[in-house]
This record gives C-alpha cells, structure tokens and sequence, in this order.
C-alpha cells in the first residue's frame, strides 16, 4: 500500500520545505493546476528538476528543495540523506514510515516516484531512511583493519597494550610482526575478556576512542565483571 496522496491545501503544504510555504499560501483549492514556470529548467547540457524532498527516519522529517537531473538523483538523495541525518549511511525506501515501502537503488527508481501535487502543482517526492547496519554491529565479527597489512580482520587479532589503537591480524603476528610490545589476542566477537585493570590503567589512545564497539565490548566486560563481584 502506498502512502495517500495530499487531498488539500493544508496537506500539500506539509510536503513543502517550511521557508517556501508562504509561496502557497494563498492558493485555494477552487484554482486549476499551477504548473510554475521556474519548475524545470533547459539547458543544452542538462535537465534539471525541482523536487520538494520530505526525509523520513522514523519519528523526525525534513523537507528540503533539490534540484534532481536524471542521471545523479539516487547519488543526490544519498548524499543529501547523509548531511540531513548524520552519523549513518541511510537504506532509501518510497513513502514513510507508516506504510509499507519499496527499497529504491536507482536515479531512474527515484524518478518514478515523483508526483505533482494538483492545487499548487509542485513535484514532490517521500522517503523513509534506515541505517546500514554496519558490520560490526552484529558482533559477529570485529570491524578492525590490520594496521601491518592493512587486510579486513577476520577472526583472531592481536592489540598492541602501548601504541595508539594498533591492531594486527593472525597472519602479521605469526610473522612476528611488532615482536617488541606485548599484545593482547583478542577472539572474534564478545568471546575474549579484557580485564579492568588493563583497560582502566592503560592510556586512553591504546584502546582507540574511534572503534566505539571495543570501548562498548569493554563496558560490557567491566560491567559484567562488576555484577559478578
Ligand atoms: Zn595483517
Ligand atoms: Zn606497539
């Protein structure tokens, strides 16, 4: 089921970015289609349109105006979906959050789902955003790059206790890569504990404020830890 196209005045407006609404406002609905002349734009080298976008992630909107061409307006949206609601890379879905969506991959997918409004005549677009769940957020697998090779840690890796947020793969330490600081192996996924008292006393930069899902594992661990006393 798709979302109910907007039936009035009040409705239409909704779907415009607030700073342009005074733009409507005086429109009534006993007037015919306005089809607004600066709508689209020609040139010999592009085709552009002006589309009043509503971002939905689930309980916040935003509505912006974008300027779409054909060729770039998935690329458009995603981009525009990353600096609205920072944080995450967003999966991008026709309608909003309360009826059931399509995913969309396409610039052409996009366009099919513009739609003009029939009292004030502008081209709107509703979207609904979820995350991409990174892959370390399924705890199955540390999301770690080995920092001798540079490869994808899978499995096994070995944390330097002195250097800042320096991690090496199974492979770099059977070569006796960084032989002289002592190393932590940590197994894949919340199986290894790393006591509190190496955590705690170590210098913040060693456990690397930018992984956020090894300073989680460890609270998880302290806390547990904790619990158990
Ligand atoms: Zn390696
Ligand atoms: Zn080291």
């Amino acid at each position: 089921m798709e979302a109910r196209e907007p039936s009035s005045l009040a409705e239409e407006l909704e779907l415009v970015p607030p700073e342009l609404r005074s733009n409507f406002e005086n429109k009534s609905s006993s007037i015919i289609p306005l089809y607004l002349s600066s709508n689209t734009s020609h040139s010999a080298s592009s085709y552009t349109r002006t589309v009043y976008v509503t971002f939905h992630k689930t309980f916040e909107k935003k509505v912006v105006s974008m300027d779409f061409s054909e060729s770039t307006a998935f690329e458009d949206i995603s981009r525009r979906a990353r600096s609205l609601f920072p944080g995450s890379d967003w999966r991008i879905f026709s309608g909003n959050p309360y009826h059931s969506n399509v995913e969309i991959h396409s610039s052409s997918e996009i366009y099919s789902y513009i739609k003009r409004t029939t009292i004030c005549g502008f081209e709107y677009l509703v979207i609904n955003l979820e995350p991409i769940v990174e892959p370390h957020h399924t705890n199955s697998e540390f999301y770690a790059k080995c920092d001798s090779c540079g490869t994808q840690i899978a499995g096994r890796r070995y944390k330097c206790t002195m250097c800042a947020d320096f991690d090496i793969c199974e492979r770099c330490e059977a070569k006796s890569v960084h032989l002289q600081h002592a190393m932590l192996r940590i197994s894949t996924g919340l199986r290894t504990e790393i006591p509190g008292y190496i955590t705690m006393n170590a210098p913040s930069y060693v456990f690397g404020e930018t992984r956020p899902h090894l300073r989680e594992e460890v609270t998880i661990r302290h806390l547990e830890g904790e619990t158990l006393q």
